[in-house]
């Protein structure tokens, strides 16, 4: 590795990722979509219980009615699911899910069947009886929705029994898997194109949550989509609050976070399995409930991790990126990583698990410069065995690997609003607040800033002048902090009216501002093996005190104690309380919670498939004392209503008897 190397900063701007989200005229429904789309609502309310769609949602909910083609980017948590499981109730006929993860469709299933919706799966996991029992389903017309896995879908024959059973529309779940472009390439998601030339007519819409503009053309092109309507989402997830920390000592920085969110569900990334195996141990012997999790351990234990995660059995998951793309569970309250991801889209992606119920979670990164180097190293090693074995275009991919890198090494080092910087990654733009985005740890002012930025700056930046911005940073360091090393002495360096001018200060606080100057394009890089420091046009500025940088200290741990943003800062409890205006029951709340918990056991489904903490948050604030009352909260659709209904109002009567207190009439 060479030290001296500081990775380069991202592009200033970036030309927008996605076009503009087209409108949909709202008299384009062939089929009288308008009287459809109430329809929708209906059932939304009753099969699901939730008060209204997104706005995307909606419009790819008129998309599909519409028959139309379409592809709908949307973030994790966007309520993507909804999009193709809505339209599928009201349609005539079959709609086919295509999914790459297997416990994700199993849990969509279980979810469909307990709000009373005919679904089934078919996946190469089943054994002959079970596919036989499905294959009767699909053959009497019996289903809604089927689910299949893309191997089941290349098995010959099956296009031809999904034509014969009726098959009306195609929705295909994690589209980017059919894209080598993307970062989960799965060939049989080719066979899904060889669907679409077999039934021309079939309306297909494919579904992601990371799409660059290749990935995206690509989609569209392996898919066969016919002008379809591309449908952009939001890429902001304002109750995520990101923080980004150098990482010092590991362990003591995740129990930091971990006192912020005692006894809630949390995911822990580290990137090799020694380290995770290690973290995990480390957070067991400090009474962190915690299980580890990644590939190379038996499917049978990363399965029954899973499940305990899942189940509430367990609050912390340490992993690597192997986990996640299963889980489901929707009240994730922090992701942490333990080094810096491979890309913004992976970090994106990973974090996006947090708070897919709409209330507050934290991300924290902890990040340090060897983990960019090992990444590039093993970018460089594997382009240039793929280049060995002789495939084309190892160089590009090499190229763009490296900038994906680059843009989150930007984030991590800069003082940039997190969500600000997320958001215009993704080709949007961000609305700012004069305060700030209340949700990162820039915005926050968790950042210590240092006073005399500008001098410093200043410091740094002339003597990079004074070396003839022909060295790199670790030189630079030196010759800042007065070192008396063999090479400054050969350079003369020593010599130099910055040879000293930063001692006192440490190497690392000083590569820390380095790498600041770098993020926010004071400063270039040349890039390559052994890449100089040179001053950009702005570094030239602020030598002459025209432009001012803001830097800040090597901080320690965020100064906030809660994880909560003025954005997102309330829990379910505060939720329900604001909404109904009532008090919350705590206690009440935690019975139900239990009583959820076991409900959830002994059907074996996860337990936001019962309700979720705000459903049962609103329960502890309105104490239903009958259905209807219970049917007018907001999460209860009929068939909960009926099935789960009496149980809870049984247990809510119970606590009211036991507490004597007077139950909401
Ligand atoms: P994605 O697949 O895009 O990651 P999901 O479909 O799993 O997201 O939905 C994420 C969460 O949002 C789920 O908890 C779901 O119940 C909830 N959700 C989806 N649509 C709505 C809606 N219209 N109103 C309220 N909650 C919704
Ligand atoms: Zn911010």
């Amino acid at each position: 590795m060479n030290r001296d190397e500081i990775p380069r900063p991202p592009a200033a701007a970036r030309g927008s990722l996605f076009a503009p989200v087209r409108p949909m005229p709202r008299d384009a429904a062939a089929d009288g979509s308008g009287d459809g789309m109430d329809r929708v609502l209906a059932e939304v309310r009753r099969s699901f219980g939730f008060e209204s769609l997104r706005p995307l949602q909606e419009q790819a909910i008129r998309a599909s009615l519409d028959r139309r083609d379409a592809l709908v980017v949307m973030p994790t948590g966007g309520g993507k699911s909804l999009c193709y499981q809505a339209p599928a109730l009201i349609r005539e006929g079959l709609t086919v899910v295509v999914s790459p993860l297997i416990s994700l469709m199993k849990d969509q299933v279980d979810g469909l069947r307990s709000n009373g919706v005919a679904a089934e799966l078919l996946s190469s996991a089943q054994d002959a009886s079970e596919r036989h029992a499905v294959q009767s389903a699909i053959g009497a017309r019996e289903l809604r929705l089927l689910f299949v896995s893309p191997e089941r879908l290349a098995t010959p024959g099956f296009l031809e029994r999904l034509e014969a059973a009726g098959i009306e529309s195609l929705a295909v779940d994690e589209a980017h898997c059919i894209s080598h472009w993307g970062h989960d390439f799965r060939p049989e998601y080719r066979q899904i194109g060889e669907l679409r030339r077999r039934r021309p007519d079939l309306p297909i819409q494919a579904y992601t949550a990371t799409a660059t503009p290749e990935v995206r053309d690509d989609i569209v092109a392996q898919l066969g989509l016919r002008d379809p309507e591309i449908l952009v989402g939001s890429f902001d997830r304002p109750n995520l609050t990101y923080r980004v920390q150098p990482r010092q000592n590991l362990v003591d920085q995740i129990m930091g976070v971990l006192r912020r969110h005692s006894g809630e569900a949390g995911i822990v990334y580290c990137l090799s399995r020694k380290d995770v195996e290690r973290t995990a141990r480390e957070l067991a012997a400090k009474g962190v409930s915690c299980d580890y999790y990644h590939a190379g351990i038996s499917a049978a234990d990363r399965e029954r991790t899973q499940d305990r995660f899942q189940r509430e059995e367990l609050d912390v998951v340490v992993a690597t990126v192997a986990f996640g793309m299963g889980i489901d569970r929707t009240d994730v309250r922090f992701v942490i990583h333990g080094s810096l991801p491979k890309g913004v889209e992976q970090f994106s992606q990973e974090t996006g698990r947090a708070g897919r119920d709409g209330l507050p979670a934290e991300c924290v990164m902890f990040y340090s410069g060897s983990d960019y180097h090992n990444w590039k190293n093993l970018m460089e090693r594997s382009a240039r065995e793929a280049a060995e074995n002789g495939l084309s275009g190892a160089d590009d991919e090499l190229g763009a690997s490296l900038e994906r890198l680059g843009h989150l090494w930007g984030m991590a080092t800069g003082a940039v609003c997190r969500h600000r910087f997320l958001v215009e990654y993704f080709g949007q733009e961000f609305e700012a607040q004069a305060d700030g985005c209340g949700a990162c740890d820039v915005c926050l002012g968790e950042l210590a800033r240092v006073d005399d930025s500008l001098v410093i700056a200043q410091k740094i930046l002339s003597c990079i002048v004074r070396c003839d911005q022909r060295y790199g940073a670790g030189h630079i360091t030196d010759v800042l902090r007065g070192a008396d090393t063999a090479r400054i002495r050969q350079c003369g360096h020593d010599r130099l009216s910055t040879h000293g001018i930063l001692a006192g200060r440490s190497a690392r606080e000083i590569r820390h501002w380095m790498e600041q100057l770098l993020a926010s394009g004071y400063l270039a890089s040349t890039g390559g093996n052994y890449p100089t420091l040179h001053l950009s046009q702005t570094g030239v500025q602020c030598l002459r005190g025209e432009e001012e940088p803001v830097l800040f200290a090597l901080q320690e741990a965020p100064r906030g104690k809660r994880s909560g943003s003025k954005r997102g800062s309330e829990s379910a409890l505060e939720a329900a309380a604001a909404e109904t205006g009532a008090v919350v029951d705590e206690a009440l709340y935690k019975r139900l919670k239990d009583l959820r918990r076991s409900l959830a056991r002994e059907r074996g489904v996860p337990p936001y498939l019962i309700f979720n903490d705000r459903t049962l948050a609103l329960f502890a604030a309105e104490r239903p004392t009958d259905e209807a009352a219970l049917r007018n909260i907001k999460g209860v659709g009929d068939k909960k209503a009926a099935d789960l209904g009496p149980v809870f109002l049984e247990s809510i009567a119970e606590h009211a008897a036991a507490s004597g207190s007077q139950t909401a009439s």
